[in-house]
């Protein structure tokens, strides 16, 4: 009789996030931003997205760990990651002007709701207002959008539901940062599934 060792379980001991290093380059200068990812194609998605918020020319991505503790590296991190709640305010710790929060980067000013939009590859108006009135405020579920009266979600729910959905959030997560059912989370993806393109 033989008997057969048990093999190791590797997957029980494998980490929760990998952590990388995207290094911007845009109008001859560079900034270098922490990001967290599942694995390595969340880690590129990611970078993608930043690239597209930040108008960056091009970018590398290094396997290397960097802190995430600065604003810029938080705020990415918390949108991949949508760490945002329908009641809470997400308070901007970086720059302003004009009571607006900014993001001074690669010689430019960057109006962080606008950046947040990009990110998010929504299409957006020039002035993004929030429906908290707070002027610190950064929450894209504070984002105030025209609303459609048909639905208990608004458009620009709607929107911010599918374009986190497209980074992989689950249908929970969204219902909670919504505050709505999960049914109503399904029932919006679904409409937009028969929808089309
Ligand atoms: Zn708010």
């Amino acid at each position: 009789m033989v008997l057969a060792g048990k093999p190791l379980q590797a997957s029980s001991v494998s980490k929760l996030y990998e952590k990388y290093t995207l290094i911007g380059f845009r109008n001859k200068k560079t900034r270098s931003i922490g990001v967290i990812a599942n694995d390595s194609n969340h880690a590129q998605a990611q970078a993608l997205d930043i690239s597209r918020a930040l108008g960056l020319e091009r970018f590398t991505l290094d396997y290397k760990q960097k802190s995430v503790k600065d604003p810029v590296s938080k705020l990415f991190c918390d949108l991949a990651y949508n760490n945002f709640s329908h009641s809470v305010c997400y308070e901007w710790r970086g720059s302003y002007t004009n009571n607006s929060p900014v993001l001074y980067a690669f010689g430019a000013r960057l109006y962080l709701r606008n950046l947040i939009l990009d990110y998010m590859d929504i299409r957006k108006d020039s002035v993004v207002k929030t429906k908290c009135n707070n002027k610190e405020c950064v929450n894209p579920y504070h984002f105030l959008y025209k609303t459609d009266k048909a639905s208990k979600l608004t458009g620009g729910d709607k929107r911010i539901l599918l374009a986190f959905r497209s980074q992989g959030a689950s249908v929970s997560q969204i219902a909670k940062a919504l505050n709505v059912h999960r049914s109503t989370v399904y029932r919006n993806l679904n409409e937009h599934l028969h929808a089309g393109p």
